[in-house]
């Protein structure tokens, strides 16, 4: 199966890729991540794009292309991907519609995740990621049980350059002036079409998606 997770800077899709990843036995093309993997690893894609990513700003579209194009040739990719942070506007959901054509697949589920700027705020300033391993943590709700290191591998968590709050702020008007006119082209397509909130515990948010998920039929999907 093909889809897209979509929503705010902050909403979770991070969180939920990797269940959802794990539920539908999957992989998970996070953008986001796979641009700052490029960035610390002073690549020369991570050389183009480091000033757009660390300024909260979209990379252009052509490298963006490039770089889904690349991961979809992948033989993991043959039976499914979760799309983190991909399609960011609707150019970039046109190319990935055609990118899906050509290997005669297409996205069928589209799930967007909402919760309210206070919280989208206040996650983003405490959220606090492994730079080795990816994991994410949060310093109030779920800080590392030693200190300020990763639970998993052991290395220093540290806040993303994007995390910071003027770039919180400019993040979220690129979300609603470039990503959100999204919401729209997917719901004109023949995609199923799930929105979650995700404000609150997590735990909820788990409960509630199941539960859509087994409203629709994904089996037949
Ligand atoms: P994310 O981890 O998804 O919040 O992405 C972090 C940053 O990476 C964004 O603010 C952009 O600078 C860049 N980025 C990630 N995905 C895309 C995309 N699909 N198009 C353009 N820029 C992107």
């Amino acid at each position: 199966m093909y889809l897209i997770l979509f929503g705010p800077p902050g909403a979770g899709k991070g969180t939920y890729a990797k269940m959802l990843s794990e539920w539908f036995n999957i992989p998970v093309i996070a953008t986001g991540d796979m641009l700052r993997d490029a960035i610390d690893k002073e690549t020369p894609l991570g050389k183009k794009v480091r000033n757009y990513v660390q300024n909260g700003k979209l990379v252009p579209d052509d490298l963006m292309e490039r770089v889904v194009a690349q991961e979809l040739d992948s033989d993991d990719a043959d039976d499914g991907v979760i799309f983190d942070g991909f399609p960011r506007n609707v150019n970039q959901a046109e190319m990935l519609g055609q990118l899906l054509r050509n290997k005669n697949r297409k996205i069928e589920l589209v799930i967007e995740l909402n919760t309210d700027d206070e919280e989208i705020i206040r996650r983003l300033s405490n959220r606090r990621v492994c730079p080795k391993c990816g994991e994410i943590y949060n310093l109030k709700n779920h800080p590392p049980q030693n200190n300020n290191m990763c639970d998993v591998c052991g290395t220093e968590i540290v806040q993303r350059e994007d995390d910071k709050p003027e770039t919180i702020k400019y993040r979220l008007k690129v979300y609603r002036e470039q990503t959100a006119p999204l919401l729209q082209y997917y719901r004109n397509q023949p995609v199923e079409y799930i929105q979650l909130n995700t404000s609150g515990q997590l735990d909820d948010g788990i409960q509630r998606l199941k539960q859509k998920l087994e409203e629709i039929d994904i089996s037949s999907i």
